[in-house]
Protein backbone atom coordinates (compact mmCIF):
# COMPACT_ATOMS: atom_id res chain seq x y z
CA UNK A 1 0.00 0.00 0.00
CA UNK A 2 1.41 3.25 -0.99
CA UNK A 3 0.28 6.82 1.16
CA UNK A 4 0.87 10.43 0.19
CA UNK A 5 3.66 12.38 1.69
CA UNK A 6 1.79 14.26 3.85
CA UNK A 7 1.11 11.28 4.95
CA UNK A 8 4.43 9.93 5.14
CA UNK A 9 5.43 13.31 6.46
CA UNK A 10 3.38 12.83 9.47
CA UNK A 11 5.00 9.30 10.34
CA UNK A 12 8.24 10.90 10.01
CA UNK A 13 7.20 12.85 12.73
CA UNK A 14 6.19 10.44 14.97
CA UNK A 15 9.80 8.73 14.71
CA UNK A 16 11.72 11.56 14.76
CA UNK A 17 13.11 12.64 11.65
CA UNK A 18 12.80 16.26 10.99
CA UNK A 19 10.08 17.71 8.40
CA UNK A 20 8.89 21.12 7.56
CA UNK A 21 5.70 22.74 8.90
CA UNK A 22 2.83 22.14 6.54
CA UNK A 23 -0.53 22.05 5.96
CA UNK A 24 -2.92 19.67 3.71
CA UNK A 25 -5.34 22.09 1.73
CA UNK A 26 -8.68 21.08 -0.38
CA UNK A 27 -9.79 23.76 -1.21
CA UNK A 28 -8.52 27.24 -2.38
CA UNK A 29 -10.63 28.65 0.41
CA UNK A 30 -8.16 27.09 2.83
CA UNK A 31 -4.92 28.42 0.94
CA UNK A 32 -5.22 31.89 3.31
CA UNK A 33 -5.34 30.20 6.66
CA UNK A 34 -2.43 27.99 5.74
CA UNK A 35 -0.64 30.73 4.56
CA UNK A 36 -0.76 32.57 7.59
CA UNK A 37 -0.09 29.67 10.56
CA UNK A 38 3.36 29.55 8.27
CA UNK A 39 4.38 32.35 6.88
CA UNK A 40 5.97 33.34 3.41
CA UNK A 41 7.29 32.04 1.18
CA UNK A 42 5.49 28.60 1.15
CA UNK A 43 5.82 25.73 -1.54
CA UNK A 44 2.64 23.89 -2.75
CA UNK A 45 2.95 20.28 -3.54
CA UNK A 46 -0.03 18.32 -5.58
CA UNK A 47 -0.42 15.11 -3.29
CA UNK A 48 -0.69 12.00 -5.89
CA UNK A 49 0.71 8.52 -5.62
CA UNK A 50 3.50 9.13 -7.70
CA UNK A 51 6.56 10.43 -8.27
CA UNK A 52 8.69 13.40 -10.84
CA UNK A 53 6.05 15.95 -9.45
CA UNK A 54 9.04 18.49 -9.40
CA UNK A 55 9.73 18.55 -13.18
CA UNK A 56 5.67 18.24 -13.86
CA UNK A 57 5.03 21.73 -12.28
CA UNK A 58 3.25 19.55 -9.45
CA UNK A 59 6.05 21.49 -6.73
CA UNK A 60 5.55 25.33 -6.99
CA UNK A 61 7.13 28.33 -4.81
CA UNK A 62 4.83 31.03 -4.11
CA UNK A 63 6.33 33.94 -2.72
CA UNK A 64 2.68 35.52 -1.78
CA UNK A 65 -0.53 34.55 -0.93
CA UNK A 66 -2.13 36.05 -4.70
CA UNK A 67 0.35 33.53 -5.77
CA UNK A 68 -0.26 30.79 -3.27
CA UNK A 69 -3.99 30.85 -4.02
CA UNK A 70 -3.58 31.27 -7.85
CA UNK A 71 -0.98 28.26 -7.96
CA UNK A 72 -3.92 25.91 -5.85
CA UNK A 73 -6.33 26.99 -8.11
CA UNK A 74 -4.27 25.92 -10.83
CA UNK A 75 -3.51 22.52 -9.22
CA UNK A 76 -6.33 21.24 -7.46
CA UNK A 77 -9.37 19.06 -9.57
CA UNK A 78 -6.94 18.91 -12.71
CA UNK A 79 -4.84 16.22 -13.53
CA UNK A 80 -1.24 16.20 -13.05
CA UNK A 81 1.24 14.17 -15.59
CA UNK A 82 4.50 12.84 -14.85
CA UNK A 83 6.91 9.89 -15.86
CA UNK A 84 5.04 8.09 -13.41
CA UNK A 85 1.64 8.73 -13.64
CA UNK A 86 0.80 7.33 -17.38
CA UNK A 87 -0.35 9.44 -20.35
CA UNK A 88 -4.06 10.13 -18.55
CA UNK A 89 -2.41 11.72 -15.30
CA UNK A 90 -3.76 11.74 -11.68
CA UNK A 91 -5.95 14.39 -10.62
CA UNK A 92 -5.37 16.35 -7.80
CA UNK A 93 -7.49 16.29 -4.84
CA UNK A 94 -4.91 17.75 -2.21
CA UNK A 95 -2.40 19.63 -2.08
CA UNK A 96 0.49 20.42 0.62
CA UNK A 97 1.16 23.80 1.98
CA UNK A 98 4.76 24.21 3.31
CA UNK A 99 7.02 26.55 4.61
CA UNK A 100 9.66 27.05 2.32
CA UNK A 101 12.92 25.98 3.21
CA UNK A 102 16.47 27.21 2.22
CA UNK A 103 18.15 24.84 0.60
CA UNK A 104 22.27 24.41 0.58
CA UNK A 105 22.48 20.82 -0.49
CA UNK A 106 20.35 18.14 -1.38
CA UNK A 107 20.55 13.88 -0.42
CA UNK A 108 19.24 11.00 -1.02
CA UNK A 109 18.23 8.57 1.56
CA UNK A 110 16.28 5.28 0.67
CA UNK A 111 15.23 1.79 2.27
CA UNK A 112 14.39 -1.31 0.77
CA UNK A 113 13.96 -5.19 1.31
CA UNK A 114 16.61 -6.47 -0.99
CA UNK A 115 15.70 -10.05 -2.26
CA UNK A 116 18.89 -11.20 -3.22
CA UNK A 117 20.18 -10.18 -0.14
CA UNK A 118 17.65 -11.35 1.64
CA UNK A 119 17.74 -7.92 4.44
CA UNK A 120 16.45 -4.95 4.48
CA UNK A 121 19.25 -2.01 2.93
CA UNK A 122 20.27 1.26 3.55
CA UNK A 123 21.08 3.11 0.65
CA UNK A 124 22.25 7.30 0.57
CA UNK A 125 23.85 9.39 -1.94
CA UNK A 126 25.44 12.65 -1.60
CA UNK A 127 23.99 13.36 -5.45
CA UNK A 128 20.72 13.87 -4.15
CA UNK A 129 17.47 15.29 -5.90
CA UNK A 130 17.72 13.01 -9.11
CA UNK A 131 15.93 9.91 -9.37
CA UNK A 132 17.58 6.48 -7.89
CA UNK A 133 17.40 5.09 -10.47
CA UNK A 134 19.11 7.62 -13.03
CA UNK A 135 21.27 8.16 -10.42
CA UNK A 136 22.30 4.33 -10.52
CA UNK A 137 22.80 4.58 -14.38
CA UNK A 138 24.76 7.55 -14.27
CA UNK A 139 27.01 7.67 -10.98
CA UNK A 140 26.88 4.42 -9.49
CA UNK A 141 29.89 5.29 -7.54
CA UNK A 142 27.76 8.11 -5.71
CA UNK A 143 25.71 5.33 -4.11
CA UNK A 144 26.42 3.59 -0.73
CA UNK A 145 24.33 0.73 0.43
CA UNK A 146 24.50 -0.98 4.15
CA UNK A 147 23.04 -4.42 4.26
CA UNK A 148 20.87 -4.71 7.51
CA UNK A 149 20.91 -8.02 9.72
CA UNK A 150 17.71 -8.81 10.54
CA UNK A 151 18.32 -10.01 13.95
CA UNK A 152 20.77 -6.98 14.94
CA UNK A 153 19.24 -4.51 13.12
CA UNK A 154 20.88 -0.77 12.14
CA UNK A 155 24.00 -1.07 13.96
CA UNK A 156 25.42 2.78 15.28
CA UNK A 157 28.70 1.93 13.19
CA UNK A 158 26.86 1.69 10.27
CA UNK A 159 24.90 4.75 10.71
CA UNK A 160 28.18 6.49 11.41
CA UNK A 161 29.33 5.17 8.26
CA UNK A 162 26.40 6.21 6.00
CA UNK A 163 25.88 10.27 7.62
CA UNK A 164 30.25 10.47 6.85
CA UNK A 165 29.69 9.01 2.93
CA UNK A 166 26.68 11.33 2.71
CA UNK A 167 29.28 13.99 4.32
CA UNK A 168 26.47 15.27 7.09
CA UNK A 169 27.32 15.91 10.55
CA UNK A 170 27.78 12.29 11.93
CA UNK A 171 25.82 12.77 14.84
CA UNK A 172 22.35 14.36 13.39
CA UNK A 173 23.23 12.37 10.48
CA UNK A 174 23.46 9.21 12.22
CA UNK A 175 20.24 9.83 14.37
CA UNK A 176 18.09 10.40 11.00
CA UNK A 177 18.64 7.30 9.58
CA UNK A 178 18.53 5.31 12.73
CA UNK A 179 14.80 6.97 13.04
CA UNK A 180 14.09 5.66 9.17
CA UNK A 181 15.20 2.22 10.13
CA UNK A 182 13.19 1.94 13.20
CA UNK A 183 9.84 3.58 10.85
CA UNK A 184 10.91 1.18 8.40
CA UNK A 185 10.85 -2.39 10.91
CA UNK A 186 8.19 -0.94 13.15
CA UNK A 187 5.81 -0.57 10.30
CA UNK A 188 6.39 -3.02 8.04
CA UNK A 189 7.25 -0.61 5.27
CA UNK A 190 8.10 -2.61 1.80
CA UNK A 191 9.96 0.83 0.67
CA UNK A 192 11.16 4.08 2.51
CA UNK A 193 12.50 7.17 0.59
CA UNK A 194 13.85 11.02 1.39
CA UNK A 195 14.66 12.34 -1.48
CA UNK A 196 15.98 14.87 -1.49
CA UNK A 197 16.87 15.21 2.56
CA UNK A 198 18.23 18.56 2.49
CA UNK A 199 21.04 20.51 4.60
CA UNK A 200 19.42 24.18 4.78
CA UNK A 201 20.79 26.98 4.83
CA UNK A 202 20.79 27.47 8.49
CA UNK A 203 22.32 24.34 8.90
CA UNK A 204 19.60 21.59 9.70
CA UNK A 205 18.71 18.39 7.87
CA UNK A 206 15.52 18.86 6.75
CA UNK A 207 13.28 15.75 4.94
CA UNK A 208 11.56 18.01 2.30
CA UNK A 209 10.20 14.83 0.48
CA UNK A 210 8.93 11.62 1.59
CA UNK A 211 7.37 8.51 0.19
CA UNK A 212 6.81 5.10 1.76
CA UNK A 213 5.22 1.97 0.67
CA UNK A 214 3.83 -0.70 3.18
CA UNK A 215 3.89 -4.96 2.96
CA UNK A 216 -0.15 -5.11 2.61
CA UNK A 217 0.47 -8.57 4.29
CA UNK A 218 1.29 -6.85 7.78
CA UNK A 219 -1.27 -4.08 7.59
CA UNK A 220 -3.41 -5.83 9.60
CA UNK A 221 -0.85 -4.66 12.75
CA UNK A 222 -0.85 -1.26 11.76
CA UNK A 223 -4.56 0.24 11.92
CA UNK A 224 -3.75 3.63 11.53
CA UNK A 225 -1.42 2.98 7.97
CA UNK A 226 -4.19 1.31 6.70
CA UNK A 227 -6.92 3.95 7.46
CA UNK A 228 -4.34 6.08 5.48
CA UNK A 229 -5.33 4.58 2.08
CA UNK A 230 -7.06 6.86 -0.33
CA UNK A 231 -9.60 5.38 -2.58
CA UNK A 232 -9.12 7.80 -4.97
CA UNK A 233 -5.90 6.67 -5.89
CA UNK A 234 -6.79 2.98 -6.44
CA UNK A 235 -8.70 1.19 -9.63
CA UNK A 236 -12.61 1.62 -8.29
CA UNK A 237 -12.31 -1.78 -9.55
CA UNK A 238 -9.80 -3.50 -7.69
CA UNK A 239 -10.69 -1.43 -4.64
CA UNK A 240 -14.19 -2.83 -4.68
CA UNK A 241 -12.48 -6.18 -4.73
CA UNK A 242 -10.19 -5.64 -1.98
CA UNK A 243 -13.15 -4.64 0.34
CA UNK A 244 -14.18 -8.76 -0.18
CA UNK A 245 -10.54 -10.30 -0.35
CA UNK A 246 -10.82 -10.88 -3.59
CA UNK A 247 -7.28 -11.24 -5.30
CA UNK A 248 -8.48 -9.02 -8.20
CA UNK A 249 -6.34 -7.24 -11.01
CA UNK A 250 -7.67 -5.28 -13.58
CA UNK A 251 -6.61 -5.62 -17.34
CA UNK A 252 -7.26 -4.49 -20.93
CA UNK A 253 -8.83 -7.32 -22.60
CA UNK A 254 -12.43 -8.09 -22.87
CA UNK A 255 -12.63 -11.90 -21.81
CA UNK A 256 -14.07 -11.47 -17.92
CA UNK A 257 -12.66 -14.67 -15.84
CA UNK A 258 -13.04 -16.12 -12.84
CA UNK A 259 -10.96 -18.57 -11.49
CA UNK A 260 -10.10 -20.27 -8.23
CA UNK A 261 -5.92 -20.48 -7.51
CA UNK A 262 -3.88 -18.51 -8.71
CA UNK A 263 -2.21 -20.43 -11.35
CA UNK A 264 -5.24 -21.76 -12.82
CA UNK A 265 -5.88 -18.52 -13.48
CA UNK A 266 -2.66 -17.92 -15.73
CA UNK A 267 -3.31 -21.03 -16.92
CA UNK A 268 -6.24 -19.91 -18.06
CA UNK A 269 -5.33 -16.50 -19.03
CA UNK A 270 -2.83 -18.73 -21.42
CA UNK A 271 -5.82 -20.54 -23.12
CA UNK A 272 -7.70 -16.99 -23.63
CA UNK A 273 -4.51 -16.01 -25.55
CA UNK A 274 -4.27 -19.08 -27.73
CA UNK A 275 -8.00 -18.40 -28.45
CA UNK A 276 -6.61 -15.31 -29.72
CA UNK A 277 -8.68 -13.02 -27.36
CA UNK A 278 -7.32 -11.40 -24.47
CA UNK A 279 -8.22 -11.49 -20.65
CA UNK A 280 -9.82 -8.66 -18.76
CA UNK A 281 -8.86 -9.06 -15.57
CA UNK A 282 -7.20 -11.64 -13.03
CA UNK A 283 -9.70 -12.49 -11.08
CA UNK A 284 -8.44 -15.53 -7.96
CA UNK A 285 -11.44 -16.10 -6.13
CA UNK A 286 -9.25 -18.40 -3.49
CA UNK A 287 -10.25 -21.79 -1.70
CA UNK A 288 -12.42 -20.52 1.29
CA UNK A 289 -14.63 -17.94 -1.15
CA UNK A 290 -18.47 -18.44 -0.33
CA UNK A 291 -21.39 -17.57 -2.09
CA UNK A 292 -21.00 -13.91 -1.46
CA UNK A 293 -17.50 -13.51 -2.55
CA UNK A 294 -18.63 -15.42 -5.57
CA UNK A 295 -21.72 -12.80 -6.48
CA UNK A 296 -19.40 -9.80 -5.39
CA UNK A 297 -16.49 -10.82 -7.98
CA UNK A 298 -19.34 -11.88 -10.74
CA UNK A 299 -20.59 -8.27 -9.97
CA UNK A 300 -17.52 -6.59 -10.27
CA UNK A 301 -16.10 -8.16 -13.57
CA UNK A 302 -19.75 -7.38 -15.11
CA UNK A 303 -19.02 -3.83 -14.14
CA UNK A 304 -16.19 -3.56 -16.04
CA UNK A 305 -17.92 -2.53 -19.58
CA UNK A 306 -15.08 -3.80 -21.55
CA UNK A 307 -15.96 -6.93 -20.59
CA UNK A 308 -17.74 -9.20 -23.79
CA UNK A 309 -17.89 -12.88 -22.51
CA UNK A 310 -17.60 -14.23 -18.72
CA UNK A 311 -14.94 -17.22 -18.55
CA UNK A 312 -15.53 -18.92 -15.18
CA UNK A 313 -13.11 -21.76 -14.96
CA UNK A 314 -13.06 -23.68 -11.22
CA UNK A 315 -11.91 -26.37 -10.59
CA UNK A 316 -13.45 -27.62 -7.44
CA UNK A 317 -11.15 -28.66 -4.58
CA UNK A 318 -12.00 -26.77 -1.28
CA UNK A 319 -14.06 -24.62 -3.10
CA UNK A 320 -16.91 -26.37 -4.00
CA UNK A 321 -18.35 -26.43 -7.39
CA UNK A 322 -21.98 -26.21 -5.87
CA UNK A 323 -20.73 -22.99 -3.96
CA UNK A 324 -19.74 -21.49 -7.14
CA UNK A 325 -23.23 -22.47 -8.95
CA UNK A 326 -24.91 -20.46 -5.82
CA UNK A 327 -22.94 -17.65 -5.85
CA UNK A 328 -23.38 -17.26 -10.12
CA UNK A 329 -27.14 -17.47 -9.28
CA UNK A 330 -27.17 -14.99 -6.75
CA UNK A 331 -25.12 -12.81 -8.42
CA UNK A 332 -27.56 -13.11 -11.58
CA UNK A 333 -30.37 -12.27 -9.82
CA UNK A 334 -28.85 -8.80 -8.30
CA UNK A 335 -28.06 -8.04 -11.51
CA UNK A 336 -28.09 -7.82 -15.36
CA UNK A 337 -25.89 -10.18 -17.24
CA UNK A 338 -26.11 -8.59 -20.60
CA UNK A 339 -23.00 -10.89 -21.85
CA UNK A 340 -22.64 -15.01 -22.15
CA UNK A 341 -20.91 -16.87 -19.68
CA UNK A 342 -18.80 -20.13 -20.57
CA UNK A 343 -18.59 -22.44 -17.68
CA UNK A 344 -15.92 -25.14 -17.15
CA UNK A 345 -16.18 -26.65 -13.57
CA UNK A 346 -14.51 -29.61 -12.51
CA UNK A 347 -14.42 -31.14 -8.99
CA UNK A 348 -15.93 -31.39 -5.75
CA UNK A 349 -19.51 -32.08 -5.67
CA UNK A 350 -19.46 -31.16 -9.96
CA UNK A 351 -22.86 -32.75 -10.79
CA UNK A 352 -24.40 -30.62 -8.20
CA UNK A 353 -23.14 -27.09 -9.55
CA UNK A 354 -23.91 -28.19 -12.71
CA UNK A 355 -27.37 -29.00 -12.34
CA UNK A 356 -27.98 -25.95 -10.38
CA UNK A 357 -26.79 -23.82 -13.39
CA UNK A 358 -28.85 -26.03 -15.42
CA UNK A 359 -31.76 -25.00 -13.57
CA UNK A 360 -31.45 -21.73 -13.16
CA UNK A 361 -32.62 -20.71 -16.20
CA UNK A 362 -29.57 -18.36 -17.29
CA UNK A 363 -27.74 -18.96 -20.61
CA UNK A 364 -24.86 -20.79 -19.73
CA UNK A 365 -22.34 -22.09 -22.35
CA UNK A 366 -20.64 -25.68 -21.07
CA UNK A 367 -17.26 -25.93 -22.00
CA UNK A 368 -16.75 -29.92 -21.70
CA UNK A 369 -12.60 -29.22 -20.36
CA UNK A 370 -10.17 -26.51 -21.31
CA UNK A 371 -9.63 -27.05 -25.01
CA UNK A 372 -13.54 -26.90 -25.62
CA UNK A 373 -13.65 -24.04 -23.87
CA UNK A 374 -10.79 -22.30 -25.82
CA UNK A 375 -12.91 -23.28 -29.40
CA UNK A 376 -16.29 -21.90 -27.05
CA UNK A 377 -14.27 -18.50 -26.80
CA UNK A 378 -13.55 -18.61 -30.58
CA UNK A 379 -17.15 -19.15 -31.47
CA UNK A 380 -19.02 -16.69 -29.23
CA UNK A 381 -16.11 -13.14 -29.92
CA UNK A 382 -16.58 -14.44 -33.36
P1 LIG B 1 9.09 14.97 -6.59
O1 LIG B 1 9.57 15.68 -7.81
O2 LIG B 1 7.71 14.39 -6.80
O3 LIG B 1 10.05 13.96 -6.07
O4 LIG B 1 8.88 16.11 -5.46
P2 LIG B 1 9.92 16.71 -4.38
O5 LIG B 1 9.19 16.90 -3.12
O6 LIG B 1 11.15 15.90 -4.29
O7 LIG B 1 10.26 18.15 -4.96
C1 LIG B 1 10.98 18.31 -6.16
C2 LIG B 1 12.06 19.35 -6.01
O8 LIG B 1 11.49 20.60 -5.66
C3 LIG B 1 13.06 19.05 -4.91
O9 LIG B 1 14.08 18.18 -5.33
C4 LIG B 1 13.58 20.43 -4.57
O10 LIG B 1 14.65 20.76 -5.45
C5 LIG B 1 12.39 21.33 -4.88
N1 LIG B 1 11.78 21.74 -3.60
C6 LIG B 1 10.82 21.08 -2.90
N2 LIG B 1 10.54 21.71 -1.74
C7 LIG B 1 11.34 22.80 -1.68
C8 LIG B 1 11.55 23.86 -0.74
O11 LIG B 1 10.95 23.93 0.32
N3 LIG B 1 12.47 24.83 -1.07
C9 LIG B 1 13.16 24.79 -2.23
N4 LIG B 1 14.04 25.75 -2.49
N5 LIG B 1 13.00 23.80 -3.14
C10 LIG B 1 12.12 22.82 -2.88
MN1 LIG C 1 11.30 13.73 -4.50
Amino acid sequence: MKVHEYQAKELFARYGIPVPKGKLVTQVQEVEDAVNELGLPVVIKAQIHAGGRGKAGGVKLAKTLDEAREITRKMLGKPLVTHQTGGQGTIVRKVLVEEAAAIKKEFYVGMVIDRAKRCPVMMVSPAGGMEIEELAKEKPELIFKEPIDPFLGLLPFQCRSLAFKLGVDIKTGGKLLAALYKLFISLDCSLAEINPLILTEDGRLLAIDAKLNFDDSALFRHPDVKEMLDPDELDPLEYEASKYNLNYVRLDGNVGIMVNGAGLAMATMDVIKLAGADPANFLDVGGSANAEMIAQGFKIILSDPNVKLIFINIFGGILRCDVLAQGVIEAAKQVDIPVPILVRLEGTNVEQGREMLAKSGLNFVVGKDLSDAARKIVDILG
